[in-house]
């Protein structure tokens, strides 16, 4: 709109983030008409997470994020949409399917009854997508990884599973015998980003809202390791889910956050695939086929002779003392993770600009390079001992890319600045794997 004070993006953008689009603006008739609300949304979540990093410290005198745990949960998020680079979401493909070969009837798509009706249809799918799993343990092996933050604050809402959206789709099917994809589409988006800032500690208690929606305060206990928060606050956006379900909890005593058994790492494939192991490991003792497949379709706590959902009693107690994981680092060491990150983040977000223009080659090779440095950052905070040999490949393998044409510069007047950097790096990575070589090599003669 010509004149307007606030750009139309902008607007259009906050108000996505807050379920505050009206169905005039956000009713389409093709899937292809549907903005990419949440590809979009990333000036807004950093715009989000500065402002409260800056409220976090004028409020507390502390940051709400350390850079370790921030690092890990912003990288998840990445790492959950690499698929999308090569197929469309499976939740829309399935239900895509499913609309165009077995609807029953059809609900017209520029009706504010139809967009309303899909809000509450996408919301209660999605209670039943968030129960399933965090009580069926092959589907809590994908879930974890957003509950892996000892930390709450906006980023942990970022830390999303990249297997999840494989079995997702099938809870939203039922709605696709009626609602069409397009407003579907729309929805699904606006669910997600919804839930994206009720992450955060700052905001304490939103009154005659907490009646009704799902709020900071009651996400906070979903996302505690006491034993009144396990199992309960399913809601995305509405908690009276809860409330008709029997899963509700307020919230009381202080939350302590993170899973049951904290995973004090920071490797991003280790938090992302973790669990998948530790269920084949705690199969494998028992003889009996039912006890075998309990391990994977019952809840994680479960064990023979106890209830479906195991007995919480049995979990750790939380004391409320709990300091997170929290590895101390050098500063140097902190600015060169903090700048390969940023470099990442970087490239990530130019391919997905430009994903229609690269070839899949291009595409897989990009990815599978994001995906080591995002992993090779992972080792340097943890501070592993094959953490510099790893990073000294990366810095090889960001050479050939910059080198080969495989990945622009974030900007032209950085290209020279980052390649010398890329190469110091390489240099100092380069004499840090010899010297480490040296020393396993001494410690072994
Ligand atoms: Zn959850
Ligand atoms: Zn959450």
């Amino acid at each position: 709109m010509a004149g307007a004070v606030v750009p139309d993006w902008v607007s259009t953008g906050v108000r996505a983030m807050f379920l505050m689009l009206t169905p005039n603006e956000s009713s389409f008739q093709k899937v292809e008409d549907v903005p990419q609300y949440v590809q979009q949304a990333t000036p807004f979540f950093i715009g989000l997470m500065v402002l409260e990093l800056v409220v976090g410290v004028l409020k507390t005198g502390a940051p709400v994020v350390t850079i370790s745990d921030g690092v890990t949960s912003i990288s998840a998020g990445m790492i959950s949409r690499l698929p999308l680079l090569l197929m469309r979401g499976c939740e829309l493909t399935a239900y895509m399917y499913l609309w165009n070969h077995y609807r029953l009837v059809e609900l017209p798509w520029d009706s504010a009854w139809t967009w309303w009706f899909t809000l509450l249809g996408t919301d209660f799918c999605y209670y039943w997508v968030h129960r399933f799993a965090h009580e069926v343990s092959i589907l809590w092996a994908a879930h974890q990884v957003h509950h892996s933050s000892e930390y709450y604050n906006l980023t942990t809402a970022l830390r999303q599973s990249v297997t999840q959206q494989f079995t997702s789709w099938i809870f939203y099917l039922p709605m696709a015998l009626v609602a069409p994809p397009s407003i579907f589409a729309v929805h699904i988006q606006l669910n997600f980003l919804y839930q994206f800032w009720i992450h955060t500690e700052l905001i304490r208690d939103l009154g005659p809202l907490e009646w009704v929606f799902n709020t900071p305060k009651h996400h906070r206990v979903h996302h505690g390791r006491n034993i009144y928060c396990i199992d309960k606050n399913y809601g995305g956006i509405l908690i009276i889910w809860d409330r008709l379900f029997g899963t509700f909890a307020p919230e009381t005593d202080k939350v302590v956050y993170g899973l049951v058994f904290p995973i004090e790492t920071f490797e991003i494939l280790y938090v992302q695939l973790h669990y998948y192991l530790h269920l084949w490991r705690k199969s494998n003792p028992f003889n009996d086929v039912s006890d075998k497949l309990s391990t994977f379709f019952k809840g994680p706590s479960w064990k023979p002779g106890k209830p479906r959902l195991g007995d919480h009693v049995d979990n750790p107690k939380v004391t409320g003392q709990e300091v997170p994981h929290d590895p101390s680092w050098s500063p140097p060491l902190q600015v060169y993770v903090v700048t390969h990150f940023l470099l990442a983040l970087g490239t990530y977000h130019d391919l997905f600009q430009n994903k229609m223009m690269l070839s899949q080659l291009t595409i897989l090779g990009m990815a599978g390079y994001i995906l080591l440095t995002l992993t090779s950052l992972g080792f340097l905070i943890d501070q592993r001992p094959t953490a510099a040999v790893l990073e000294m490949l990366r810095c090889v393998a960001t050479v050939i890319m910059q080198r080969y044409g495989f990945m622009k510069p974030l900007l032209p007047f950085l290209a020279v600045p980052t390649e010398a950097f890329v190469s110091l790096s390489l240099l100092y990575w380069a004499l840090q794997g010899f010297s480490q070589l040296l020393s396993i090599k001494r410690k072994a003669d």
